[in-house]
């Protein structure tokens, strides 16, 4: 019998997924699979709170499928590997996709793709990730916008209303019931770190509270957008009336994933390479201080505890936190890029790298190198009252809390005197 295969990837939903969408109008029954890829988690330690987190999203989405009396094929290995024996046991027609704009996601793709059209199969991608493809907005010259605000623009020019798929029915799926693999036979063990989740109902305040992170007014979607627990369509119909502030940090997010797409180099390179002269000092025991939130300036460590705690880390801490990694300490952006993505829950290429370059001032449009944050100015501003601090950092209470790790005036010029001498290389 042949049979359409749906591949889940970063789209964990049954609702409103694009792909999948598509794949159940098909004339063929649908195989639903899920494949935990050896090249990804080989690097990541056995208890990842983000594979726990897709490991229980699958569950929840195979005991759904279930009570449509089908189930999720889940598979381990090299995608590749995996196919070519997928190949060997069914008689697939199409794949079904959703797009995934990631250097190695199109990497894979283009693999997989390359091996199906010899087979004589079909591999058909969509677009669902994003409300607006990387190649949709680009300059009136063709080429892509690498400045925040002309983009926002045009991508609201393009922005037509948004509507979501119709519910999924069962009638076209493969009735058939695979054993759910438990987490050993997977390779991940139980994760004390839990994705949150989401919530809109606080975004009144948004545009006012945002930055003050004892408020915590923020959405917690970004794990969600990221593993694709909801669309970007679903919610921004959520969002009624639009909350402009809201959704300019929605389009955030997709000007830097269409950055990443057409200037993939930023993955290893400055964005901009007049910076590429910088001398950073790179002191690893400064690094391991910054890491275990030591400097001495409370609103880095309590960033950094709540990053290595939890697996989030508000927004203005983040920005915070970054610069004092790249200025005052003058380590490379690329090394802070790496620890977020080992901690962060929300972590995606795109926006870390972003954002990381835009703390450093490498990026495309990017703070610029000489605005320098006074971490205790930005306390008194931003945490007045010493919540957030006083959460995370139970020592200051105590009268336990180290000094600070480099004098801010000292780091301030050091920085500058660096870039500009990097500068001029
Ligand atoms: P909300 O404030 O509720 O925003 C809603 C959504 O908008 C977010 O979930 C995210 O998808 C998007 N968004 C918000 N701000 C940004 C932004 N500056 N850039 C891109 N998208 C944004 N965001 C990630 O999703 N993944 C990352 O790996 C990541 N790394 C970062 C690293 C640094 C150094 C900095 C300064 C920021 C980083 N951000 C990253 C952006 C931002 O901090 C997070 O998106 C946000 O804090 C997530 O919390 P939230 O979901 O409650 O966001």
């Amino acid at each position: 019998m042949k049979v359409a295969v749906f591949w889940f990837r970063r789209d964990l939903r049954l609702q409103d997924n694009t792909a999948f969408y598509h794949a159940l109008q098909g004339k063929v029954k649908v195989l639903p699979i899920f494949i935990f890829d050896d090249r990804i988690l080989n690097e990541l330690p056995k208890n990842d709170p983000r594979v726990n987190f897709i490991y229980d999203t699958l569950k929840n989405i195979n005991a759904t499928l279930q009570e449509f009396d089908c189930s999720l094929l889940v598979l381990k290995g090299d995608p590749l590997a995996v196919w070519n024996k997928l190949l060997k046991s069914y008689s697939i027609e199409r794949v079904y996709v959703n797009e995934d704009y990631e250097p190695y996601g199109i990497q894979r793709d283009d693999e997989v793709q390359r091996l199906l059209t010899k087979a004589g199969v079909e591999f058909k991608g969509y677009q669902d990730h994003v409300i607006q493809h990387p190649s949709a907005i680009l300059k009136n010259d063709g080429t892509p916008y690498t400045v925040y605000t002309p983009y926002k623009r045009k991508w609201l020019e393009e922005f037509k209303p948004i509507s979501v798929h119709p519910k999924m029915g069962a009638a076209n799926l493969l009735a058939k019931q695979f054993p759910f693999p438990d987490r050993l036979a997977v390779g991940i063990e139980e994760s004390a770190i839990k994705v949150l989740p989401f919530s809109l109902d606080k975004l009144d305040s948004y545009g006012e509270q945002r930055d003050f992170p004892a408020m915590n007014c923020s959405s917690k979607l970004g794990p969600h957008l990221r593993f694709g627990t909801i669309s970007p369509r679903q919610v921004i119909l959520q969002l009624q009336p639009i909350n402009e502030v809201f959704l300019s940090e929605l389009i955030w997010r997709e000007f830097f994933i269409q950055i990443l797409y057409h200037f993939p180099k930023v993955v290893s390179e400055n964005f901009k390479p007049k910076y590429n002269g910088i001398k950073w000092r790179n002191n690893a025991a400064d690094f391991e201080k910054w890491k275990k939130g030591e400097t001495g300036y409370p609103l880095v460590d309590a960033g950094m505890k709540e990053l290595n705690e939890t697996g989030y880390m508000h927004n203005r801490v983040r920005m915070i936190t970054a610069g004092f990694l790249c200025k005052h300490l003058m380590i490379n952006w690329q090394w802070g890029e790496a620890y977020f993505a080992e901690k962060l829950l929300d972590f995606e290429l795109a926006s870390n790298n972003g954002n990381w370059q835009w703390s450093a001032g490498t990026g495309c449009d990017a703070a610029p190198y000489f605005r320098i944050f006074n971490p205790s100015a930005q306390l008194s501003k931003f945490d007045s009252r010493q919540e957030y601090i006083n959460k995370w950092l139970p020592g200051i209470k105590k009268g336990t809390y180290p000094l600070p790790m480099v004098d801010h005036v000292f780091a301030r010029l050091r920085a500058l005197a660096s870039y500009k001498e990097g500068l001029k290389m």
